[in-house]
């Protein structure tokens, strides 16, 4: 029995190869390393997959939260509302622009936002929300859209985990996740859905005059070589990391389709176990199962994943400590702020081995040692 990952990057690797092998030789033997055609030709595909008017690729993930935010021009202490239950980089991004962080509780359920829970943490100072399809699934937008819109509020979605999710609305209009507020962002880091073989990441709007303000500041803030409006950073996709992008996203959908495919049997596994919460499916948008994240119902998380641990398989809790309890954030939030779901799904979540190249025979293993443990 071969070794079980969490993520397989290298049996994903050797089944397109000499594409990518190709794909990067190109861009060596033309050094074109920075801004290159394979960018254009990759932002351009991605656009299109996407149907999003502007893809402008960027550094990494947390680099186009940053430049996100940026671009909505706001002052000091002006309040931006996102997950505690999230990746740190979403609420890190905020107080590092000296913005004020709002954290708010998820839905027990999906882990992620709802128009409820935002629109009680709204206030006159409130001047965005952020809100996060975790582990691969689209929030509930309609509603958040709505909610935000009452308001006057700019959405800014972190689809770090989820990108290919499709939401439907009510009208029957689907919409990529990432593409329905006013800026989207993600990460190529390798592990993630389209990942790349280093850092990169992208925002995505359908607004011009929007993906100006930030092809511009992720450039140094340059309207023309050396001419500088606004003050900006250094954020650029490198040409190699985007040759083997465009080369992944083809495969994108079928990527995906295997990730669901072994969630289907993980679900069916753990139907009759009751100590079990598998991830619930949300009617309006498909799942691309970033990760597949159970909870833990009767207090031995630990002692499963020691359990998994001692059986070859790897597992992870992703995320153990609530943002607002972080101490980096301390300055930031308020220390009587209680967030109970988030708190609870810290101590009872567990994500286990989910990837585009698991065999049956793995997930078996991993069943059986699952619910061998109850
Ligand atoms: C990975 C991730 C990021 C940051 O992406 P990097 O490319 O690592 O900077 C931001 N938000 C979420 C939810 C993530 O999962």
């Amino acid at each position: 029995m071969t070794k079980i990952h969490m993520v397989d990057l290298v049996g994903q690797y050797e089944k397109i190869k000499p594409e990518v092998d190709r794909a990067i030789e190109e861009v060596i033997k033309s050094a074109a390393f920075i801004n290159g055609p394979a960018v254009k030709r990759f932002q351009v595909d991605l656009e299109t997959y996407l149907g999003v008017n502007h893809v402008i690729p960027c550094a990494n993930g947390t680099d186009a939260l940053q430049i996100a935010l940026m671009a909505l021009g706001l002052e000091p202490g002006d309040e931006v509302i996102v997950p505690s239950f999230t990746y740190v980089a979403t609420a890190e991004v905020i107080a590092l622009l000296r913005l004020k962080p709002v954290m708010v509780d998820v839905d027990p359920d999906t882990f992620n936002v709802t128009a409820e829970i935002i629109e009680v943490a709204i206030t006159p100072k409130t001047k965005a929300v952020v809100p996060v399809h975790l582990f691969g699934q689209s929030c509930d937008m309609e509603p958040i859209l709505a909610a935000a819109e009452r308001h006057g509020i700019p959405v800014i979605e972190d689809n770090a985990q989820a990108i290919g999710a499709m939401y439907a609305f009510g009208d029957g209009t689907k919409k990529r996740a990432g593409t329905m507020g006013d800026i989207g962002t993600t990460s190529f880091y390798p592990a993630k859905n389209l990942g790349c073989y280093g850092d990169g990441g992208a925002m995505f709007t359908n607004d011009d005059a929007l993906a100006e303000k930030l092809r511009m500041i992720a450039n140094h803030g340059q309207s023309r070589t050396y001419y500088h409006d606004v003050i900006g950073v250094n954020s650029r996709l490198d040409s190699i990391q985007a040759a083997v992008l465009d080369v992944k996203l083809k495969y994108l959908d079928e990527y995906a389709a295997a990730r669901n495919s072994v969630a289907d049997r993980y679900d069916e596994a753990f139907e009759g176990a009751e100590e079990i919460q598998t991830p619930k499916r949300q009617p309006n948008s498909t799942h691309v199962f970033h990760q597949y994240t159970i909870r833990v119902r009767n207090g031995r998380r630990d002692e499963l994943k020691e359990h998994l641990s001692e059986k070859g398989i790897p597992s992870s809790v992703f995320y153990p400590l609530p943002l607002n309890k972080q101490e980096a954030f301390a300055p930031f939030v308020d220390p009587s702020l209680e967030l109970p779901v988030t708190e609870q799904l810290c101590s009872e979540v567990l994500s286990l081995p989910i990837h585009t190249e698991m065999d049956e025979e793995t997930v078996d293993k991993i069943v059986d040692s699952v619910v061998g443990f109850f």
